[in-house]
């Protein structure tokens, strides 16, 4: 699902010209303290975990397999009426009840096949079977109702005008809304194998639903639309959009010979206007297969059906969108996304539907990617140009504590957070183990087509990658916000070919230590620069670097691969002065460079005087850093003649006559 609250987020761009280098992620020791920390955070959202993931009185011991909904709309007045059967598989325990969830608005009428009479009530419509069921006997039931179901949540289930004035109706029932119009065992856990789908709509009018559309036929003045999904599918994704549409159809072509039904309804009047917005769906299908395998319901269809909604629904092989024009692009692979995750594999608990939306909003980035964005060609910058843009996060967790509020559970934090999970996850792991286990986590036959928790993803994470990635999970979905990084630097030994740096990095966020590789890159005077990976894992923690080069200046994770807040950490007592900190090599012959350290604010110059005092040369720094200026003298003077061999004194200006006294000067040894 996605909805259009977000664009109010200030967006932060960062955008970088430089190559991404990285090393290899190397899991860190930990101390007992530590693990014992984490255990107990994991054991305590486990059990809320539990806690709220509550079915009726013994529906658990039930296993939807199929559901046939036969439902005919009539307009004004505006209800439904018709049927459901539903077939179940006893598991543990003998049963002589079967309770479905229903929402009390709607009236029963008979009930049937193994059902012999009925209680309905607390929004549980509770069913006296004809006997006594055993384990692995199925209970197949049939249910007679009509009414106007309540249009609650997002509009779960809505009777709306068309632009042109006629009627429609559309549900959505994402995450409790399939209850309130067709009774179910509701939950994302139990996921029926097929379902038939049988709707009648007024002659003249569309149905569009989830699977292969098999027959449709017309007696009187309905016209019966028989809809068939083949796949698992929960039942907050069996959809119907209803309503005077026009329709067109296209193929994705996905081998030599090989093709796949695009099935489109729009709007009376916008069939030009849906062919241009929807031109590049084989592109989006490309691309999303390309990253996580073949599209998971390739034996049916992908289809989009406009409907009276500001975002979309990700509805199983028929989503639907509120906006028809190309600038939806984002949404269309959102949704598209989602029918990978969301829909093939779903999360069977709405605290965890990170499992679902932060996916659907990362396959936007990675589109972003393979199609090129905000004039960045395809590639990875513009893949970041998009996660930056979708860079933010307040005090709530990706983990959805509170799942009684619907807008809890869809918040921009679970979009945007949840993403930039698998942006870090995906440099923690390296791309190519980021992206085997995407593809093996979606179609892994453990749970594919059947609902996921965060503890599957995982779990095929580190069996790619041989890494313990508990504390990275932890981490980011339990805690709010992100860590905040202090990182202070200083060259400790120098000689013209080594370099030995003292880098030290200070968490200063009060929520948690956060464990992560960070990129460190140092760019050198000569214009170079280099990537080197590191483990952060202690609230204070100091690194040795040892360069062939002098580093000009040093960034924390230059890429931005980590939802962080990074400053570079000024001394708490800054020189009023300018001193020369480095000169080499010395003696010297055809080069010499000198390092001013400079924290004020102008730029130094260097006087260079012979042994008479004589002012031999002026030099401008050739580059500077925040608090470095670097200076080459050629050996010349300032007549451009080389100089004798000799002893010469260097020493600090500065361009304005503040009265700030300048460091010492040095002395350097020219040889000719
Ligand atoms: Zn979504």
């Amino acid at each position: 699902m996605k909805m259009f609250v977000y664009s109010i987020v200030l967006s932060l761009l960062f955008c970088f010209e430089q190559a991404v280098l990285s090393q290899p992620y190397l899991p860190v020791p930990e101390d007992d303290a530590l693990l014992e920390h984490k255990q107990r955070l994991v054991a305590a959202f486990q059990k809320r975990m539990q806690e709220q993931h509550t079915l009726a009185p013994g529906q658990s011991n039930f296993d939807a397999l199929y559901y046939k909904l036969e439902i005919d709309i009539h307009y004004d007045p505006n209800f439904i009426e018709g049927s459901v059967t539903g077939r179940f598989r006893v598991l543990q325990q003998p049963a002589d009840t079967l309770r479905l969830d229903f929402d009390d608005g709607m009236q029963v009428k008979t009930v049937s096949e193994a059902a012999v009479s009925f209680q309905h009530n607390g929004q549980i419509l509770s069913l006296a079977l004809d006997r006594t069921y055993q384990p692995g006997e199925i209970v197949s039931v049939r249910i007679s109702y009509s009414g106007k179901p309540s249009n609650q949540g997002f509009g779960y289930f809505s009777f709306r005008s068309m632009p042109d004035g006629s009627p429609q109706v559309w549900s959505l029932s994402e995450p409790y809304g399939a209850k309130y119009w067709w009774p179910c065992k509701d939950t994302p856990t139990d996921k029926p194998d097929s379902v038939d789908f049988i709707i009648g709509a007024p002659t003249g009018q569309l149905a569009a639903s989830n699977g292969v559309l098999r027959d449709v036929v017309s007696i009187d003045s309905m016209t019966y639309f028989h809809w068939h999904e083949s796949y698992p599918i929960a039942t907050y994704l069996v959809s119907l959009a209803v309503g005077n549409y026009e329709h067109f159809q296209e193929y994705y072509h996905y081998g030599q010979a090989d093709s796949m039904l695009l099935d489109y309804y729009v709007y009376p009047g916008y069939t030009d206007k849906g062919k241009d917005a929807f031109k590049d769906m084989s592109d989006y299908l490309d691309a999303l297969s390309h990253y996580f395998g073949p599209y998971p319901f390739l034996r049916e269809k992908y289809g989009q059906v406009q409907f009276g909604w500001g975002g979309g629904m990700e509805h199983q092989t028929m989503t639907s969108i509120g906006g028809v024009h190309p600038n939806y692009w984002s949404l269309y692979v959102h949704e598209l996304g989602h029918q990978w995750f969301g829909d093939a594999v779903t999360c069977a608990s709405w605290q965890e539907i990170w499992l679902n939306e932060g996916f659907a909003t990362y396959s936007e980035a990675l589109y972003a990617e393979w199609a090129g964005y905000a004039g960045y060609p395809p590639g990875i910058e513009a893949y970041r140009a998009y996660m930056g843009r979708i860079r933010y996060t307040d005090e709530k967790t990706v983990f959805v504590e509170d799942t009684t509020n619907i807008y809890n559970i869809f918040n921009v934090v679970v979009y945007f957070k949840g993403a930039w999970v698998l942006h870090m996850l995906r440099h923690v792991m390296g791309d190519d183990d980021f992206f085997t286990a995407l593809r093996q986590y979606v179609s892994d036959p453990r749970w594919v087509y059947g609902s996921v928790r965060t503890q599957d993803f995982q779990t095929v994470c580190e069996e790619v990658s041989g890494l313990d990635l508990a504390q990275f999970f932890n981490q980011w979905l339990y805690y709010p916000y992100f860590p905040s990084y202090k990182y202070e630097w200083k060259m400790e030994r120098n000689t013209a070919s080594k370099t030995e740096v003292r880098f030290k990095i200070t968490q200063t966020q009060e929520t948690t230590v956060y464990e992560m590789p960070l990129d460190v890159t140092f760019y050198f005077i000569d214009g170079s620069d280099s990537t080197l990976t590191i483990q952060n894992y202690l609230q204070e923690q100091e690194y040795t670097f040892r360069l062939n080069k002098m580093p000009l200046s040093a960034v924390l994770d230059k890429d931005d691969w980590v939802l962080k807040i990074a400053e570079e950490k000024i001394p708490d007592q800054i020189p009023k002065t300018v001193n020369i900190r480095l000169w080499y090599p010395n003696p010297f012959n055809a080069r010499q460079t000198i390092i001013t350290e400079n924290w004020l604010n102008q730029r130094s110059r260097l006087q260079i005087f012979d042994v008479l005092g004589r002012l031999v040369r002026e030099l401008d720094p050739i580059n500077h850093s925040r608090n470095l200026e670097f200076f080459e003298w050629d050996g010349r003077n300032n007549q451009g003649k080389k100089t004798a061999s000799g002893i010469y004194f260097v020493r600090p200006v500065l361009n304005t006559t503040t009265g700030i006294q300048t460091g010492k000067s040095v002395k350097v040894v020219h040889l000719q």
